[in-house]
């Protein structure tokens, strides 16, 4: 594919997306909105105990990445499940009753679709995607299925009270290595004014085929593999009204006032 190819097909993908737009203003319930919990920010400060289900979230999207109530996995969804990866790399489906501190999803509807050619490298992956999604306005949601000759994956490992920073932990996460596997990866792709709210950049999680392991992505090598783009231009974020009371108690010496515990 040409990069003038690709090019046509991006401002195709905006004008379609213009007439969804317009659908919207008709069922402002399918509103095709990047739907966020909390802040990437809030979550490094050590804020890991959010009240959101995941009942409620899957209301606001079928696909997207996050994590758990005391960063117990790292979530992946697509075709509208959701999956908790555990620290060893083993996944299971997500009970609705589970809660999430931070997690971003999106109902996925790929307006660019195309097949990678073979053993493309993580740095080479990056630069076709400069082409066929060159915003650096815009939120990307990218899903890619097919065959991995190589990933590197991170787990978080589930953090007991008081919590320590992200910062200080995130070495301490096991890493995971897999060969010629098959499967899906989801996640996206966001501005870098996007820093503080979200990752600028990539931030993509993997499952294998079998749904039986995956994670947080380090790097990967594609070998045969599709790739599919969705991009919006609109963010709803919400802050968990609990992480306020987290605050206020955190900058409270001991012994004065409670420390907030709503959704616990
Ligand atoms: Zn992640």
């Amino acid at each position: 594919m040409s990069l003038r190819d690709i090019e046509t097909r991006f401002i195709h993908a905006l004008s379609l997306h213009r007439r969804k737009k317009h659908r919207v203003h008709q069922d402002l319930t399918k509103a095709h909105e990047l739907y966020q919990i909390s802040t990437m920010s809030v979550l490094m400060e050590g804020l890991y105990d959010g009240h959101t289900t995941y009942e409620k979230l899957a209301e606001h999207g079928n696909f997207g990445l996050g994590t758990f109530n005391s960063l117990d996995g790292e979530m992946i969804a697509f075709d509208g499940s959701f999956y908790q990866i555990l620290a060893d790399g083993k996944a299971r489906l997500v009970e609705p009753s589970m809660k999430t501190p931070f997690a971003v999803v999106i109902f996925f509807e790929p307006d660019i679709q195309l097949d990678l050619p073979n053993r493309m490298p993580w740095h080479e992956f990056e630069i076709l995607l400069k082409q066929v999604a060159p915003s650096h306005l815009v939120f990307y949601a990218i899903r890619l299925e097919g065959t991995f000759e190589y990933i590197k994956l991170r787990n978080v490992t589930r953090q007991q009270e008081p919590y320590a920073p992200l910062g200080d932990i995130v070495k301490t996460f096991p890493v995971l290595e897999l060969r010629h596997v098959k499967g899906t990866m989801v996640g996206f792709r966001c501005p870098d004014y996007s820093s503080g709210i979200n990752v600028p950049g990539y931030h993509l999680h993997f499952l294998d085929e079998e749904r039986e392991t995956g994670g947080h992505v380090m790097t990967c090598t594609a070998n045969g593999v599709r790739l599919q783009i969705d991009h919006t231009f609109n963010l709803r974020m919400e802050i968990p009204e609990m992480f306020v009371f987290d605050e206020q108690a955190r900058r409270q010496p001991p012994g004065e006032g409670q420390r907030g515990t709503a959704g616990r």
